[in-house]
């Protein structure tokens, strides 16, 4: 590890390395891996080179995949069997997904620009999930109603919703993926995915490790390439009969539009505008940690990030010092060493995305507190960007109300907490919240009134496979993971059933 300093910050320089021979990913169609012969290329956004060459899906090959889920699905060799035996598959996944970690954390790293050691807490982590969902698949069960009389008796069942789209994002790619597919799975369903084309590799080298575990052949389908045509294929086909997207806000709501024609069921994770709440009495070094570890977690290309901030007056000059001295600790730099914290910013035009947000609230009155442009990464390049935070911003500033998606942070300030619940709320995302106080009764009130699927008190970005995740307002729709996201995969049937012959006649018989 080399650590040298620029403008103050940390930069981890970049390290000797033999990268991979770029992977080769194939579509999976009926148990059968699928060759193409237009292709495209996955440029690493750290190193520069090519890092995969995947075969490039059309509308074809789209609709073999949701076909073979359909026949698979109507066949019942996934649908119709015991959760015991669902589940049986889906452990053999998370031992293998815990034996390749390696393989697939270098893959992921090289196509996202991601720090490694967060590659591989992803890639293992993502085990416990495929654990969870196998622990629903044989617990799940509806509910019996004995108390409509004598003559009657009523069960409610759950069932599989059928065939399934899923549809992920770049910055997450393998736990996403494993924040849905084990899920649809353990309840019965067969899926057709679609990676995002940035990310495609870990994707496939799931798909191999779903053949190896055992999954019948059609009940996972792997389709590699674009929005359009794959995704957008997959979310009107008349076959499919539940999108579940994971992305960005623009792109689900053209989902929701192509689903309608057949009115399949829609699930969406989209973008968010996440802050955190900082209190004059809280424990202000962990609050500090916790916001510097909240926006720059992913390069802050996180759904989660918290980029913005709503601290009291009282104290937000000495607490932004504080998360500017901590922000030059972090270490930024090359993915592939295992000390970095933060890596590169996924595309060139991302990049610069990024910047055009800070220049604009530089230039209506924002005061710059750091970083503030592209970063250079000795022997990497400048698809990086430095830690940068902004005070003074106001609410109507799009660096504040629109997803940077970069490693930007906005400070905005409060004197009361009404005045702190209703910024929190003033935007059109409620994905997740945070606060920071000792004191109970300001956390509950907060947490009680914050517009999010998730509130967090005097933590960050925790999160459990029992717990459901998800957002309100333009942040999504419906539920993932837990109890919750396991539902949205299932479609309840109610049986009405008579006991005896004690119905009365609806037609009086003629005399
Ligand atoms: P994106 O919307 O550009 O792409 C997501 C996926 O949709 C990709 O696979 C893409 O190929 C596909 N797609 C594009 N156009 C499509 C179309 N017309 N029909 C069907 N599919 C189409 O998003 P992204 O840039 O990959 O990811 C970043 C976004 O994801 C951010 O907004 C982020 O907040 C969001 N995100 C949300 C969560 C969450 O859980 N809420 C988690 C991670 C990321």
């Amino acid at each position: 590890m080399d650590l040298e300093t620029m403008n103050d910050l940390t930069i981890n320089t970049a390290i000797d390395y033999a990268l991979p021979s770029a992977f080769a990913g194939r579509h999976l169609i009926d148990g059968k891996w699928v060759e193409s012969t237009e292709t495209f290329d996955r440029v690493s956004p750290s190193h520069g080179s090519v890092v995969s060459v995947s075969a490039k899906g059309d509308a074809a090959v789209t609709e073999q995949a949701i076909l073979a889920a359909r026949r698979a699905y109507d066949a019942g060799v996934w649908s119709r069997i015991s959760g015991k035996e669902r589940a049986a598959v889906l452990l053999r996944v998370a031992d293998l997904i815990e034996a390749n970690v390696e393989r697939i954390a270098v893959q992921e790293t090289l196509e996202s620009g991601k720090p490694i050691s967060q590659a591989r807490g992803e890639v293992g982590g993502a085990a416990d999930l495929w654990r969870y969902a196998a622990s629903l698949a044989r617990t799940t069960h509806g509910d019996s109603h004995n108390t409509l009389g004598d003559n009657m008796l009523g069960v409610v069942v759950k069932e599989p919703v059928g065939v399934v789209s899923i549809i992920t994002p770049w910055n997450f790619p393998f736990w996403i993926l494993s924040q849905k597919l084990p899920f649809a799975l353990a309840a019965g369903c067969t899926v057709v995915v679609k990676p995002s084309e940035m990310t495609p590799s870990s994707t496939v080298m799931m798909g191999e490790l779903l053949m190896e575990a055992g999954l019948p052949a059609g009940v996972c389908n792997i389709v590699l390439g674009y929005g359009e045509p794959v995704g957008s294929l997959m979310s009107t086909h008349s076959d499919v009969d539940m999108v579940t997207f994971t992305g960005s806000t623009a792109v689900g709501k053209l989902i929701t539009q192509s689903a309608s024609a057949t009115l399949k069921k829609v699930a969406l994770e989209l973008g968010g505008k996440n802050p955190q709440v900082i209190f004059p009495d809280a424990d202000l070094e962990s609050a500090a940690d916790a916001v510097t570890f909240g926006v720059y977690f992913n390069v802050g290309q996180c759904c989660n990030s918290s980029s913005r901030i709503i601290v009291h007056e009282d104290i937000a000059d000495a607490f932004v010092a504080r998360v500017v001295a901590l922000s030059k600790q972090v270490k930024f730099g090359d993915p592939l060493d295992p000390s970095t914290q933060v890596g590169a910013i996924v595309t060139p035009e991302h990049n610069a995305k990024i910047d055009g947000y800070v220049q604009a609230a530089i230039a209506a009155g924002a005061k710059l507190e750091l970083g503030g442009g592209a970063l250079s990464v000795d022997g990497l390049g400048r698809q990086f960007y430095q830690p940068t935070i902004i005070s003074h911003v106001t609410p109507d500033m799009a660096v504040a109300r629109e997803e940077v998606f970069g490693p930007v942070l906005s400070v905005l300030t409060f004197r009361t907490l009404d005045e702190a619940i209703a910024l929190t709320n003033d935007s059109n995302y409620g994905l997740s919240a945070g606060v920071w106080s000792e004191n109970v009764h300001t956390c509950l009130e907060f947490a009680r009134r914050a517009e999010a699927g998730t509130v967090w008190t005097n933590t960050w970005m925790d999160g459990y496979p029992e717990l459901a995740f998800g957002g309100v307002k333009q942040s999504g729709q419906g539920r993932e993971i837990g109890r919750y996201g396991f539902d949205e995969f299932l479609e309840v049937k109610s049986m009405v059933m008579r006991i005896g012959r004690s119905r009365a006649p609806w037609v009086e018989a003629c005399a």
